[in-house]
């Protein structure tokens, strides 16, 4: 089948493709699927079959590049302000071991690259060079696409890597797709060899989920099917209203997903296994599993919390009980703090750098509770020095 070449170029950025020219150059992969649906691109992924280093070099001044990373399995990842670009070259995979990640080699052919994917929606290709705009679709992923069907485009795919459960499952609600019976056996095999899977590829697809549309159906569908318990049996919890709330509280982006974790049983796991985390996750996630009192000021919360995010606040709030009006207020204040002195006016007066801190935060917690009004801060400070004396 051929693609009208109007609906390649009512986007802007395959537009720009066709000013390059090599020898057998595909898009494939989920931004096919996103062109057949008519749903707007995030990123593009490219193949060719024979490596070329100047295409990249093509595609850096056509896209305006600004970062360019040669990434796993020989590709590159393009970054410009407006789009991320992956263009890789054919290849095929092999698993040492299930859950592990695959060995990759140059296969010199589009179709052999198709079929190494995941699901036959995401396993399309578009030919861009030469022009024949060829829909590749050695799998009926067209087909399935029309009837809403989500496939796996093997038996076993789920074994040999199973974090495309979580894709499968992220695609299902994002798309409003039906597992056929194949795809829905391979759960069965994911949960063998979900615990080979290591932290960060898990993380990986939560943080994911963190940004989705319709990520509390995604989160709850892992928790209906014991994903992540079959990872790892500490989160061995489904707390769906926990979910429920978290979902409402918590803005939409992949940053917050350690918070998503929390209705299966985060505190068990992160207690055994802290040093996964990164030193602000860590540091978000102990104040958060400390215990908090449900009555608090304005003043208190931001004692704990002033160098952290909103969301933080937020989830530590929930789970402690904390009305929320307090929560909402502390944010909101805290966002208009702006004392009239610097901290390096209070050095300059009391050149001690460490007590200068506390004076400042002291000044902000006073301007949070309405002890001082802004423009008392100067008077406040000396007051403070005065009880020191
Ligand atoms: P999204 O819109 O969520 O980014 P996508 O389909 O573009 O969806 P990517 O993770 O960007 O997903 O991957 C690009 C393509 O690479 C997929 O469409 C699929 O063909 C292939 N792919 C990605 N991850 C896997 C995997 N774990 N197993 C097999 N194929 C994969």
């Amino acid at each position: 089948m051929r693609i009208a070449l109007d609906s390649i170029s009512q986007y802007s950025i395959i537009r720009s493709l066709l000013y390059v020219e090599n020898e057998n150059l595909y898009i494939v992969g989920g931004c096919v699927r996103d062109l057949l649906l008519n749903v707007p691109l995030t990123d593009l992924d490219v193949v060719l079959e024979r490596k070329s280093l100047s295409i990249i070099n093509n595609l850096e001044q056509i896209f305006g590049v600004t970062k360019k990373t040669l990434s796993q399995f020989l590709t590159f990842k393009l970054k410009s302000p407006k789009i991320v670009i992956d263009v890789a070259q054919a290849r095929s995979e092999r698993y040492e071991h299930p859950g592990a990640l695959p060995e990759v080699t140059p296969c010199y052919d589009i179709v052999k690259d198709l079929k190494r994917r995941d699901f036959t929606i995401n396993s399309m290709a578009i030919q861009l060079y030469p022009r024949t705009f060829y829909l590749m679709d050695p799998l009926g992923g067209f087909e399935d696409l029309k009837k809403r069907i989500l496939r796996v485009n093997k038996q076993g795919s789920f074994m040999d890597d199973p974090t495309r459960a979580f894709r499968a499952i992220k695609y299902t609600y994002r798309f409003n797709l039906y597992l056929d019976a194949s795809t829905e056996r391979e759960f069965e095999n994911a949960k063998k060899s979900l615990p080979m899977v290591s932290f960060p590829r898990i993380k990986r697809e939560v943080e994911l989920y963190a940004a989705e549309e319709r990520r509390l159906l995604m989160f709850a569908e892992l928790g209906k099917r014991n994903i992540l318990f079959h990872w790892n049996n500490m989160f061995d919890t489904f707390d769906y209203d926990l979910l429920v709330e978290m979902d409402r509280i918590l803005p939409r982006k992949q940053s917050v997903w350690c918070l998503f974790l929390i209705p299966f049983g985060l505190e068990h796991y992160f207690i055994h296994n802290k040093d996964k985390f990164t030193v602000s996750e860590r540091r978000t996630l102990e104040k958060i599993f400390g215990h908090g009192t449900p009555e608090i000021t304005v003043g208190a919360l931001h004692k704990i919390f002033k160098d952290e995010a909103p969301e933080g606040v937020r989830a530590w709030g929930l789970l402690n009980g904390v009305d929320e009006r307090i929560i909402d207020k502390y944010i909101t204040e805290r966002g208009k703090l702006n004392p009239s002195i610097s901290i390096q006016y209070i050095i300059e007066r009391v050149k001690d750098p460490k007590l200068s801190r506390e004076f400042y935060e002291k000044i902000e917690e006073a301007l949070l509770e309405g002890i001082i009004r802004p423009g008392e801060e100067k008077e406040f400070l000396e007051k403070l020095l005065t009880r020191l004396c």
